[in-house]
C-alpha cells in the first residue's frame, strides 16, 4: 500500500534537494512540487505571475511571500496532492512555513517530516556552477559527476539538457546569503516541532543510499504517528 506522506526538503541551493526529490518522488509515488520549477514554467509561459517573478529569479532573491504562498496553495489544492507530496524549495521563510501549517490544518493535516540536506559551502559552489538540467522532464545532471551520455541530450526523455541562468557564481552568492538570512531559521522552527531529519548529502548518492534514506524517512514518520496516536489515546 502507498503510504501517504507530506514531506518538505530543506537545504541551501546546491545541497541536492532537486536531485533527491526527483529520486524520492518516483520511489514513493508522491508528486514533486518545486517552487523554482513552478516559477520557471510561469516565466516561460509569460503569465502575470511569471512577469512578477522574473526579476527575482534572475537576481537570486526570493519572490515575495504573498505571490509564492498563493501559487503553492493553488498547487496543493490539486487532486494529486491528496495522497501526499514532496515540497522542494518551499517553505523558504518563516511566514511561508506558518502559511503551510495553516493550509494543512484546515484539512486536519500536518507535515510529517522535514528532510534537511547539509553540504559544505565549497562543494555547493562546485555543484551549482557545473549543474545541468533537462528542460523537458527535469532530470538533473552535473557536468563533472554525472553528465548526460550524449552532450546536451537527456538520457531519459531526449529533451534538451541546459544550464540554468541563475547558476552562476555571482547569483549563487546572493542566493546563499538569502538562504542564511531567511531560510536557515526554519531548521530551528522545524526542530522545535520535532519533525526535522538532518542528512549529510555531500556524497554523490547511489540508488542504495536513496533507498536507505527512504527507509529512515518512513521509520521516522511511523514513529511520530505511533507517538501521536499514543498521546491521543492517553487523553
Ligand atoms: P530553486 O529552483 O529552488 O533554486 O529556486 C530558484 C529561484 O526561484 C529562487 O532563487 C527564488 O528566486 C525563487 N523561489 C523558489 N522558491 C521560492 C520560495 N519558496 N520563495 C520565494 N522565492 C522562491
Amino acid at each position: 500500500m502507498v503510504m501517504k506522506m507530506k514531506i518538505v526538503l530543506l537545504g541551501a541551493p546546491g545541497t541536492g534537494k532537486g536531485t533527491m526529490a526527483f529520486s524520492m518522488s518516483r520511489a514513493l509515488s508522491l508528486p514533486h512540487i518545486s517552487t523554482g520549477d513552478l516559477f520557471r514554467s510561469h516565466i516561460a509561459e509569460e503569465t502575470d505571475l511569471g512577469q512578477k517573478a522574473k526579476q527575482y529569479l534572475a537576481s537570486g532573491r526570493l519572490v515575495p511571500d504573498e505571490i509564492t504562498i498563493g501559487m503553492v496553495k493553488e498547487r496543493l489544492a490539486e487532486a494529486d496532492c491528496r495522497a501526499g507530496f514532496l515540497l522542494d524549495g518551499f517553505p523558504r521563510t518563516v511566514p511561508q512555513a506558518v502559511a503551510l501549517n495553516e493550509v494543512l490544518k484546515l484539512e486536519g493535516e500536518e507535515l510529517d517530516l522535514v528532510l534537511n540536506l547539509q553540504v559544505p559551502e565549497e562543494l555547493i559552489f562546485r555543484r551549482i556552477t557545473n549543474r545541468l538540467v533537462c528542460s523537458a522532464c527535469g532530470k538533473p545532471y552535473n557536468k563533472l559527476d554525472f553528465p548526460p551520455t550524449e552532450d546536451g541530450v537527456c538520457d531519459i526523455c531526449g529533451g534538451p539538457v541546459i544550464q540554468r541562468q541563475d547558476d552562476t557564481a555571482e547569483t549563487l552568492r546572493t542566493r546563499l546569503d538569502t538562504y542564511y538570512e531567511l531560510t536557515d531559521p526554519l531548521v530551528a522552527y522545524y526542530q522545535e516541532q520535532g519533525i526535522l531529519l538532518n542528512h549529510d548529502n555531500s556524497s554523490k548518492h547511489t540508488p542504495d543510499q536513496v533507498e536507505s534514506l527512504i527507509t529512515k524517512v518512513k521509520e521516522q514518520i511511523n514513529l511520530k504517528r505511533r507517538s501521536s496516536a499514543a498521546a491521543i489515546s492517553r487523553e
